[in-house]
């Protein structure tokens, strides 16, 4: 293994659009790579559903200024996620605070606060990291970047099984929240969501998960970055 100095482990880095099933695959490979797995949408969900909560208006810049520059968020080492010392982590997975992360997300303070937290559970490696902007904006120097896509249909699919395998109604059309999600995450002028030039492209469409965690692993092993456990 080839990590840096004073590093446990590589940093790896999946983004890619919602419905593609990185969440799946990102906490497969960490299993396989003894890693942390970090979802970074998490947080995002998580800040939102607060500043909501709190009555503060998502496109008011000054008022979620306000809120993020005292906010505490914490993750854990089992994906819980709180801010302000309320775990939201039961409360975030609803297509509302999906639409919720999305218009947070964009804005500057925020993305601030939360890439500082990222960056901090990464530094020492042995890490996945999945989200919009990893391999590009919270460690461009990832030891390897993965960037995940499939076709509208399929990640409509998918997101529809996710949302009914944990038991959530679907209360809006999930092929237009996922169309006005990829609009505002990739034309947002704060990080949209991008390939990072060296990052591997992974087209999840015609793979099972197992399909794409293989070919990953294949690509690390490549690389040389991490030992890989059966
Ligand atoms: O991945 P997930 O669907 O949980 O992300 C929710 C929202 O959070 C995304 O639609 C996106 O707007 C935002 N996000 C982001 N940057 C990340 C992760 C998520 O902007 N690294």
């Amino acid at each position: 293994m080839s990590a840096g100095a004073g590093k446990k482990g590589a940093v790896i880095a999946i983004d890619g659009p919602s419905g593609v099933g990185k969440t799946t695959v990102a906490k497969l490979l960490a299993k396989r790579l003894n890693y942390r797995y970090v979802d970074t949408g998490a947080m995002y969900r998580a800040f939102a559903v607060a500043a909501n909560t709190a009555g503060i208006d998502l496109n008011d810049n000054d008022a979620l200024k306000a809120f993020a520059d005292k906010a505490v968020v914490r993750y854990g080492f089992d994906g819980s996620i709180s801010v302000n010392n309320k775990d939201l982590t039961g409360l975030i997975r609803t297509q509302e605070a999906g639409a919720l992360a999305s218009v947070a997300s964009s804005r500057k303070s925020v993305r601030d606060l939360l890439v500082r937290l990222q960056r901090e559970l990464g530094l020492e490696g042995a890490v996945v990291m999945e989200g919009r902007d990893i391999g590009t904006v919270v460690f461009p120097s990832a030891d390897v970047k993965f960037f995940l896509d499939a076709s509208h249909n399929e990640r409509v699919k998918r997101r529809h099984l996710e949302l009914i395998a944990i038991g959530l109604s679907i209360k809006e059309d999930v092929s237009k929240e996922i169309e006005q999600r990829d609009k505002r995450d990739t034309e947002r002028a704060e990080s949209p969501l991008t390939k990072a030039e060296d990052a591997v492209f992974i087209d999840t469409g015609a793979l099972s998960a197992e399909g794409v965690v293989e070919k990953m692993l294949a690509i690390i092993k490549e690389k040389g970055v991490a030992d890989i456990h059966s």
